[in-house]
């Protein structure tokens, strides 16, 4: 019995970790579209665009609600 709700509750985290990582925004450069406001990003994940001035990917996701 013990094993049992042990595989059940492995499968739940499981399940729970692998949307978390799909949920959030995969930011990919493309220099295509840099221009006078930074350097252009995509997400990969939800078709997001945004740009940087720092040169690196957004610290934000517009698949993830902000709860700030
Ligand atoms: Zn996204």
């Amino acid at each position: 019995m013990i094993v049992i709700v042990g595989l059940i509750l492995a499968f739940v985290l499981i399940v729970l970790f692998s949307d978390r990582s799909t949920r959030y925004c995969r930011w990919r450069a493309d220099r295509r579209g840099d221009g006078p406001s930074g350097r252009y990003f995509r997400c990969a994940a939800c078709g997001a665009t945004a740009f940087t001035v720092t040169g690196k990917p957004p610290d934000w996701c517009a698949a993830r609600p902000t709860s700030k």
